[in-house]
């Protein structure tokens, strides 16, 4: 079912872009994040996903 309302499809979008990937194990974290938020890894080095897919501002 293709989303037609182009604001969720723009928040659906962000939601999946906007995120924080961890160097050292590759998870997803939050945009706000500032560490990983696996326990056992921790790593403070995150790089951000925030590619813009067809997103137009
Ligand atoms: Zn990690």
């Amino acid at each position: 079912m293709p989303i037609t309302d182009p604001e969720k499809k723009r928040i659906a979008q962000q939601a999946r872009l906007v995120m924080k990937i961890c160097f050292s194990c590759g998870v997803r974290n939050d945009i706000h994040a500032t560490r990983c938020r696996k326990s056992k890894c921790r790593n403070p080095y995150l790089r951000l996903k925030n590619r813009n897919l067809g997103v137009k501002k």
